[in-house]
Order: C-alpha cells, then sequence, then structure tokens
C-alpha cells in the first residue's frame, strides 16, 4: 500500500514540477514585464523580462523594495498604486514613467496591478504586468503631429482606397474644393473632374498607379460652386509592410493663379501692351505660316513696313502720352484700312509691318513672296531696304523693293558682315582735319575723323559705317580706339607744336549708353598724360534728345573735369537754342551746308549771321565747316567767326602730316 501510495505521490509530484517548469517557462517566453509584490511591497517574484529590465537577476529581486531600484518619490508612487489596487479588490491600470536610479534613462510602463488574495480572503501581495509602452508612444506622437501637419497644410491631400473611394481629406481640400469632409468621403475622386481634363491623363495615372509608381500631372477640376481650377497633382500609392496597395495618396496644389500669371506672360510676350497688335515675334511667326502656306497652296505673300517719319519729334515736342496716342491711332487705321485675313503688328517703336496674304499681283506691296525672298529673314530685309530708300527719297513718301535695291542692300549686307573685326584686322584708322583761328591763320587745333578702308569694298566712309556701328554696338570699340590715338597724338603735338593744341573727338549718340564711358575718357587721358582741357568732344543735337537725366548727368561730368563740349552740324537738326542755353557748350559747329551757301544765297548769310550773333552772346566759340573758298573765308572773318575747318585749308590728313603749318 505504501509503496503504492509513494509512486502516487511520486507521479502527483512529478507531474506538479512540470506544471510549475511550464508556468515558468511561459512567464519567461512573455515579452511583459510580470511580477508580484507582498502586502509590505517586497518581491515575491519576478519573470526574466522583469529582470532584465531592472538589470537584476530574480534572486536578487525577491525580497527588496522599489526603494532599491528606483528613486523614492516614483518608489511611493507605486506603492500607492499597489494599495490602490488591493483596496479596490481588483485590476486597475496605470501609465508610470521608470526612471532609472542607476543611469537616469527612463521607459514608458503600461501596468496593469491585480490584488491576490489567498483561499481565505487575505491580501498575498499585488500581481503586476507591465508593457514597455515607449517606443508604442513615441509612434502615437508621431503620427498625431504629422496628421496635424496634413491636416493644417495649405497642400490639398486626399488618400484613397483601392477602389477608389475617398477615405480622407484634410482642409485646405475643403477649402478650395468648397465640399466638406463628409460630402468628400466615400466619393470616387473623379467626382471633382470638371470634364477638361483629356481621358489620356487619366490613363496615364492609372497605368502608373497599377504598376506601383507614383503620377505627375496638372489636372482640370470643378468647385462645388462651379468655378474652375487648375491642380498639381502628385498621386502615388501607399503599401503596407508585405508591399501590396492598399490606398492612393494625393497630395495637390493649386495653380489657378500661376496659371492664369503664366497666360498673361505668355499674352505679352505675344502682343504689344500699348496698340494690342501681334509684337515682331508673334508678326514674324505668322508670316513664316504665310510663307508656308503659300508653299503648298501657290500664292503671294506681301510684306510692308510703316513707319511714321519724325514720330521722335512728337515724342520729344509733344510729349510721350501723345506720342503713345498717335501709335494707337495709326494702330487702329491700319487695322480698319485691311482685310480681315491680313495682319498688322508692331514690331518696335513707330514700326509696324503689314502682311497681306493670298496676293494674285505683285504690283502695291513693298517686298512680295516668293518673288523678292523666300524667307522671313529675306523678306524683312527687303522691306527693309525698300523703306530705307522711301526715307532717303525724302520721307512721306513709300517704294517697292526692286533689284536696283537689292545691288545695294548686298553691299550693305556685306559692309556689315565686313566691319565685324575691321578694327583687328587693322583695316581703320584715324586722320585729322586741322581747325584754324580765323584771326591769325594757324592751326589750334585738329578734329579726328574716323577711315575705314576695306580690301573687299574700297574706302568706306564714316556717314555710312558709323550708322551700322551704332546698330550693331562696334560703335563702343571705335569711339574708344578714336579717343586713344587722338589723345596719344595730341600729347605730342602739345610738346612740338603748341602747348594749348586740342584735339576734337566725335561722340556718337549711341556712346552715352556706354556704363563706362566716362570711365573709358578719364583712362584714355590718363594714358596720353595731357591736361582734361587738351579734348573737346563733339556732339549733335540728336544726343540732346536722348534720355534727358542721364545725358545730363554725363555731360556735367565731363565739363566737370575741364573737357569742352561742342555742338556739331548746327543748323541741321533741332536748332534749338534751349539746348545751347541749357547745357554747358564751349563752342558751337555751324554746319558745311551753311558755309557752302554764304556767298551766294542772301538768306543763307543771314541765318549765319544770326547763328554768331546768337553764339557770340553766349560765350561760345564759333567754328565754320566745310570752309571750300576763299570768299567764304572772307566772309568767315567778316563775321567774325573764331575758326574755320575745310579743305580751303586741308582735308583731313593722317596724323605725321599735322604741323604748326597748313601743308597741303
Ligand atoms: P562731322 O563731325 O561733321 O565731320 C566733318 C565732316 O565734314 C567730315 O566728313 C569731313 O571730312 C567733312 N569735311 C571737312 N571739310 C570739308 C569741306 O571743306 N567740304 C566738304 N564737303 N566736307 C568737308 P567725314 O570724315 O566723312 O565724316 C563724316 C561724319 O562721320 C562726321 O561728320 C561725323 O559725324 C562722323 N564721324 C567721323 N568720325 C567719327 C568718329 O570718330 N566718331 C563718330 N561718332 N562719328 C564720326
Ligand atoms: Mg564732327
Ligand atoms: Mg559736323
Amino acid at each position: 500500500y505504501l509503496s503504492r501510495h509513494n509512486r502516487k505521490l511520486y507521479v502527483l509530484s512529478n507531474e506538479l514540477q512540470a506544471e510549475s517548469r511550464f508556468r515558468r517557462l511561459l512567464m519567461d517566453t512573455l515579452p511583459d514585464l510580470v511580477w508580484i509584490k507582498d502586502p509590505d511591497g517586497l518581491y515575491l517574484g519576478s519573470n526574466e523580462r522583469f529582470g532584465q529590465f531592472f538589470g537584476a537577476p530574480e534572486h536578487d529581486i525577491v525580497g527588496k523594495s522599489d526603494f532599491d531600484f528606483v528613486d523614492a518619490p516614483l518608489a511611493e508612487h507605486f506603492r500607492k498604486y499597489d494599495q490602490r489596487a488591493a483596496e479596490k479588490g481588483s485590476s486597475i491600470t496605470v501609465e508610470e514613467l521608470v526612471r532609472f536610479a542607476s543611469d537616469g534613462h527612463q521607459e514608458l510602463l503600461e501596468t496593469v496591478k491585480t490584488p491576490v488574495f489567498g483561499d481565505s480572503g487575505e491580501l498575498i501581495g499585488v500581481l503586476g504586468i507591465g508593457r514597455d509602452i515607449t517606443e508604442r508612444r513615441r509612434v502615437e506622437e508621431q503620427i498625431r503631429y504629422l496628421s496635424q501637419a496634413v491636416e493644417q497644410s495649405p497642400v490639398l491631400v486626399v488618400i484613397t482606397d483601392t477602389e477608389p473611394k475617398i477615405q480622407y481629406v484634410n482642409r485646405a481640400f475643403e477649402v478650395t474644393s468648397g465640399y466638406s469632409e463628409d460630402e468628400a468621403l466615400g466619393q470616387n475622386p473623379n467626382f471633382l473632374s470638371a470634364g477638361e481634363t483629356p481621358a489620356t491623363t487619366y490613363e496615364e495615372l492609372w497605368s502608373a498607379l497599377r504598376d506601383g509608381k507614383s503620377w505627375e500631372g496638372e489636372l482640370r477640376n470643378r468647385k462645388k460652386n462651379g468655378e474652375l481650377y487648375w491642380e498639381s497633382a502628385h498621386i502615388a500609392p501607399i503599401v503596407d509592410a508585405s508591399g501590396e496597395t492598399t490606398h492612393y495618396l494625393g497630395i495637390k496644389v493649386d495653380v489657378t493663379e500661376q496659371k492664369q500669371q503664366s497666360e498673361k506672360i505668355l499674352y505679352q510676350a505675344r502682343f504689344d501692351q500699348l496698340t494690342e497688335l501681334p509684337n515682331r515675334l508673334a508678326s514674324l511667326e505668322r508670316l513664316a505660316q504665310m510663307i508656308a502656306h503659300d508653299r503648298r497652296r501657290g500664292g503671294l505673300t506681301a510684306v510692308l513696313f510703316v513707319d511714321l517719319d519724325d514720330f521722335k519729334k512728337v515724342n520729344d515736342t509733344l510729349g510721350h502720352g501723345t506720342g503713345d496716342k498717335l501709335l494707337n491711332k495709326t494702330a487702329g487705321r491700319l487695322r480698319d484700312s485691311l482685310r480681315t485675313e491680313d495682319t498688322v503688328g508692331r514690331l518696335g517703336g513707330d514700326e509696324f509691318i503689314v502682311l497681306l496674304g493670298g496676293l494674285e499681283l505683285t504690283s502695291d506691296a513693298i517686298a512680295v513672296h516668293p518673288d523678292d525672298g523666300n524667307s522671313v529673314g529675306d523678306l524683312l530685309r527687303k522691306a527693309d531696304a525698300a523703306m530705307y530708300q522711301a526715307k532717303n527719297k525724302g520721307r512721306a513718301d513709300y517704294s517697292l523693293f526692286t533689284s536696283q535695291l537689292n545691288v545695294e542692300l548686298q553691299r550693305r549686307v556685306t559692309l556689315e558682315q565686313q566691319m565685324i573685326g575691321a578694327l583687328k584686322r587693322g583695316e581703320v584708322a584715324v586722320f585729322y582735319q586741322p581747325q584754324i583761328d580765323l584771326r591769325n591763320g594757324r592751326t589750334v587745333s585738329v578734329e579726328a575723323l574716323l577711315r575705314w578702308d576695306s580690301p573687299k569694298l574700297g574706302s568706306i566712309s564714316p556717314v555710312d559705317f558709323i550708322p551700322i556701328a551704332e546698330r550693331n554696338g562696334m560703335i563702343d570699340a571705335l569711339g574708344l580706339f578714336v579717343l586713344e590715338e587722338a589723345l596719344q597724338w595730341v600729347s605730342r603735338w602739345r610738346r612740338e607744336i603748341d602747348p594749348d593744341f586740342r584735339v576734337a573727338v566725335n561722340l556718337s549718340p549711341r556712346q552715352f549708353r556706354s556704363r563706362t564711358l566716362l570711365e573709358d575718357i578719364d583712362g584714355a587721358i590718363q594714358r596720353a598724360g595731357v591736361p582734361p582741357q587738351a579734348l573737346e568732344l563733339e556732339i549733335t543735337e540728336g544726343v540732346l534728345m536722348l534720355e534727358h537725366a542721364r545725358v545730363d548727368e554725363t555731360l556735367g561730368h565731363l565739363v566737370e573735369r575741364g573737357i569742352s563740349l561742342s555742338l556739331d552740324d548746327f543748323g541741321t537738326g533741332y536748332s534749338s537754342l534751349s539746348y545751347l542755353r541749357n547745357y554747358p557748350f564751349d563752342s558751337l559747329k555751324i554746319d558745311r551746308s551753311f558755309t557752302s551757301d554764304i556767298t551766294d544765297d542772301p538768306a543763307d548769310r543771314e541765318l549765319v549771321v544770326a547763328i554768331i550773333t546768337m553764339a557770340r552772346s553766349l560765350e561760345l566759340r564759333i567754328i565754320a565747316e566745310g570752309v571750300e573758298t576763299s570768299e567764304q573765308e572772307t566772309i568767315l572773318k567778316q563775321f567774325d567767326c573764331d575758326l574755320g575747318q575745310g579743305y580751303l585749308y586741308s582735308r583731313p590728313v593722317p596724323p605725321e602730316h599735322i604741323g604748326p603749318e597748313i601743308s597741303s
């Protein structure tokens, strides 16, 4: 019996052992912290995870209290909630931030505290199951502020499921679209479509998303109030841990304003603001289209240039407001006098272009495709040549492009090409023409005049090449070249001929645009080692008609330095007295057209007398240009003109020929 009884006990104890081992295993495998404390707060036992958490093996924990592991206030806090669970008689859940006395690091625990009672109802202790929720809380935090960021973002955010039904919209979506969250949720996002986005766009979008790729593009949508708007959208799949698409995320910006702005810019890039006519760009594009059309269908296209003679004078005398009105009127009249299929464009300033398509006759148009040219550039050059000719014929006139013009045009084109590099190739030189003191016949100064000898075109007059240099910008380099040369030579003449010898250099209106003009002049004077008084700058009235503030300032600076200014070609332009009074000129040059006529035209003589008298009263030095005969000289002397310049004394000559005596 006994042995049977023993055997039974043995089996029982084995079973008990097995069961307790199993429980132990279970406890230690738990990712949670498990412990039990007696009613006095002393640990009765704990699992492995707990030991790891507090950095102590179980045998070091049993019999100890929280005061051994954490700060006293925290240990008291633990104790308080243990007691509360005991009093309540059932589980309570507490969040506890555990700060370790050992190294000060913190972990957030969520703990369930459950009182454990014996068979007779006495309290055995409090069982704690704790879970480290630091990471989970961090993620929750992150989700909280990310979702706030999304909610408050000015960018529209829409999330759909894969169906696609809208699952989420943010505040910006509601504000922009006018639809509330309630109205949007559950809808297919295409409920916003204005029906104006091409079907191919949507096909592209869905094919990208189905391939797990994102899509970017612009969509035209409609707000709740019917208004259309442009969305710049970025749509991407949201995938779960296994890579499966669960949602689509749409991030969108309302770009309607930018779109409108860029349309406006596009309009401004093609239309002239003042007259609302197509501008140069748009006109030339239209011409190219017309030429292409002619090529396919046959037909003629005429190009007309129209400009207003002396438009500048309107601006200068009546103001820009009036000038603008005139341009507008002109644009209107041109438009009214043409067929609807014709084009009037404004090329700039007072230049208009008229394009007449589908013509049958070549006559009555300026340059015609295909008779006069086959490309836009060709036709424009030819129309320009005809315009040039009309101007030369004495204004208020028109001209047609002819083959004679073609020859001249060819020459102009060659000339323009040859000018490039002419300075470097040493084809340009400066000649000097003496200016004679009419009282004693001595050469007191010279005028520097450019000469260009082209091996291809022969010698070219500055009257022909200066305007081209002004247009292609070479005038700046040419101007500097003349200045350098002239100042170097005057330095020598001041030593060898007369210490007061001076040189006059012509300055083109275009040169006033150069920001370095003053520096350049200063530099040249310094390099030559002469005082500024050795230099005189000749300018025409054209300069004074440029933007006033800048010119005034520059002239002021020049005079401050002691450089003299002389007004060239007086009598040919405005010949306005006010210019002479308002600008700091030292001398006035009577244009050679007056000089040549003083001997036989009493009216011209009168005029020259008047000019001299007036200049005297303004204390200006007077120079007569183009003195060719001794009769002219006699009359000029008689009228008390100061200086004479002209073939009578000398033609412009190379610098080596300049001396105290006239040697011609
Ligand atoms: P301008 O400044 O009025 O120069 C005087 C022009 O009259 C020179 O023509 C000169 O050769 C010419 N001339 C001088 N005496 C007589 C004469 O007795 N009878 C006749 N019929 N003509 C005479 P050129 O050298 O052909 O220069 C023409 C214009 O080119 C100059 O007129 C000036 O406006 C411009 N020019 C010449 N060199 C330069 C320069 O270096 N820079 C600039 N910006 N313009 C220049
Ligand atoms: Mg001159
Ligand atoms: Mg002159």
